[in-house]
């Protein structure tokens, strides 16, 4: 019985950023909650740093005006990617010129900053095995003039000015990326019911 509540108590709770418990789960001292782990044989799969690359994904206000954000998410769950963060703001000058920063004294910049701040972004946090490689390899060339049929620029653009869709480039940008548009609170830790039919790492 004692078992089954916590079962519940455990299924309704999530661990934030820090890693901090929170809801009900606060309320169990933390000895009890392993026992119970060990004893149900819980384990944290996305504790391991190789499942829980993360990268940075944005709808651009082409994919938002366009109503494409639902396909865009679909395709990353479909992948079997676990979403962490998601948010819809309007992006200041200030805040692309610093995602963009290597971009800045590039020639199409004022265009693409007009492009960018011409309506409201979807950014996103996924996570999983490769991520950052693999929603590169979804999301297709940056000119969608040579995407291939299948990615996201592929099927939903014709132009580099209007491209439907950002993705991290590599890790190192990502981790820049994420902190540069989510505060840590806003990422959430959860591990998916379906994890050993995703991924057994
Ligand atoms: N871009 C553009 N003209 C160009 C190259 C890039 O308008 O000739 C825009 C386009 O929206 C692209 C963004 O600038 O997605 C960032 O360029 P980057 O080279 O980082 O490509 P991405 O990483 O988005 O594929
Ligand atoms: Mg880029």
């Amino acid at each position: 019985m004692l078992r089954c509540i916590i079962k519940k108590i455990l299924q309704h709770s999530y661990v934030g950023e820090q890693g901090t418990s929170k809801g009900l789960l606060s309320a169990f001292p933390t000895a009890l909650l392993g026992e119970h782990r060990a004893a149900v044989g819980h384990r944290s799969k996305s504790s391991l740093p190789e499942v829980r690359e993360r990268t940075l994904i944005a709808v651009k206000p082409d994919g938002v005006h366009r109503r494409l954000v639902g396909q865009i998410i679909q395709r990353f769950e479909q992948r079997g990617f676990k979403l962490v963060g998601l948010k819809m703001l309007q992006v200041s000058e200030d805040l692309l010129s610093q995602h963009y920063i290597e971009l800045r004294t590039k020639p199409f910049y004022p265009r693409l900053q007009q492009y960018m701040t011409s309506g409201p972004v979807v950014v996103m946090v996924w996570e999983g095995h490769k991520v950052v490689q693999t929603s590169r390899v979804m999301v297709g060339h940056t000119n969608p003039a040579e995407a291939s049929a299948g990615t996201v620029r592929g099927d939903f653009s014709f132009h580099v000015s209007r491209n439907v869709v950002h993705a991290s480039d590599s890790l190192e940008g990502a981790q820049r990326e994420i902190q540069l548009w989510f505060k840590g609170r806003e990422l959430l830790n959860w591990d998916c019911c379906d994890q050993s039919n995703t991924c057994d790492v």
